[in-house]
């Protein structure tokens, strides 16, 4: 993968930190500011032990992300166990998909038959998202060698929603896994001696191939918590615009059916629908993140009464989440590439509006806000 110029972050990271040693590597990562808060995500599979080991030397506190999708083999939930034992590992996390999503999503337990990609979804990707949360950065164990979706991975990089990656394996070769875990006589998985040499869930893993042994009859590589290079091969579309609340990114749930009325940001307010209640979302596309219009469309609608979902649609910065929150949005729809340059950091800071809601503080109601901060438009409307 060429260096990406296009985000100076990466670049500079990918630069730095190259002529580490590993163990230097992680070490520096633990402890920089621009990493921020980081999670180590580890499968339990064939070869993590590696990097839980180097993380065991630095910070056994660390927090550990693990995915249990349910599906996994009985010998990774006895090995997890033995590793977090073994090398004292105490901040591991389970992830699992809640028990009424299953039940929902999978009752039959075939949905990896029927359709991997949605099983993925909502055994995986979902879990760690919501893993993910509050924390800026996450370590992985990919490397180069595994396939061809990773031959191009970089040190550094970002998923989907702009939060960094980190892979500190990228460069090892499977002949430098084994030879650390020989030389730290670390223990092997279990299922590592029957010919097992990349483990997944049970009922899409076979013996024998490498990480070709995922999904060995299906023409797919990963399972959808990684995107490399635009290659997603499965879950949310590396271009899938990304959602913002008061907790930070979020996936977007869309209500089948719902009633949505698009209103471009510069709708005359005057002609707004007569009974906006009957929509059950807005959704305000902003053209621009300085075009102010779409705020003062917001405030119309909420003085007309609408009380249902309000998005706000663009290029918007976190700075402006404040002002979007005041003015009745209930969150941000930003493209998936503005994301990256807006990371979910700096949403979460500016999420804290309340505490800076002196207008409210105030006593101020609608109409008052509506007068502060749209004067062009009547305050005759009523107050919620
Ligand atoms: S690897 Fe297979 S069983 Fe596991 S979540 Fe994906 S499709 Fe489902």
């Amino acid at each position: 993968m060429p260096p990406d110029d296009s985000d100076p972050l990466i670049a500079r990271l990918n630069a730095e930190y190259a002529p580490l040693h590993t163990r230097r590597a992680l070490r520096r990562a633990l402890g920089d500011p621009a990493l921020g808060r980081i999670a180590l995500v580890s499968s339990f599979g064939a070869q993590s032990v590696v990097l839980l080991h180097l993380i065991s030397i630095i910070d056994r506190t660390l927090p550990v992300l693990f995915i249990d999708t349910e599906m996994l083999f009985r010998e990774t939930y006895e090995y997890q166990k033995r590793l977090a034992r073994t090398l004292g590992l105490t901040g591991i996390r389970h992830l699992k998909a809640p028990s009424r999503n299953i039940r929902a999503g999978d009752p039959a337990t075939d949905l990896h038959l029927r359709d991997p990609d949605a099983c993925c979804e909502l055994r995986k990707v979902r879990p760690l998202q919501r893993g993910l949360h509050g924390f800026d950065c996450w370590i992985t164990g990919r490397r180069r060698d595994q396939g061809r979706s990773r031959a191009g991975l970089e040190l550094f990089g970002r998923d989907s929603v702009g939060r960094i990656k980190f892979n500190p394996l990228a460069h090892w070769s499977a002949a430098d896994v084994n030879a650390h875990i020989n030389r730290h006589n670390l223990p092997r998985h279990p299922l590592s001696a029957r010919g097992f040499q990349s483990l997944g869930c049970a009922p899409c893993t076979v013996a024998g191939h490498g990480r070709a042994g995922r999904w060995p009859d299906r023409a797919k590589e990963e399972c959808g918590i990684h995107v490399v290079d635009g290659r997603i091969r499965r879950g949310p579309a590396p271009d899938a615009p990304v959602i913002v609340r008061d907790t930070g990114f979020v996936p977007d749930d869309p209500v089948p059916d719902a009633r949505v009325l698009e209103l471009p940001g510069d709708t005359d307010p005057a002609t707004l629908p007569r009974d906006p209640a009957g929509w059950q979302m807005i959704r305000i596309t902003f053209p621009a993140f300085h075009d102010g219009r779409g705020f003062s469309l917001a405030r119309a609608l909420r003085d007309s009464g609408f009380d249902g979902r309000l998005r706000a649609a663009g290029p918007l910065l976190a700075a402006q989440y404040p002002l979007l929150r005041r003015c009745g949005f209930d969150e941000v729809e930003i493209p998936a590439a503005h994301a990256a340059r807006q990371p979910e950091y700096l949403w979460q800071g500016a999420a804290r509006w309340r505490e800076h809601d002196y207008q409210a503080r105030l006593g101020a109601g609608p109409r008052q806000l509506n007068a502060l901060y749209n004067p062009d438009i009547p305050t005759n409307g009523t107050s919620g």
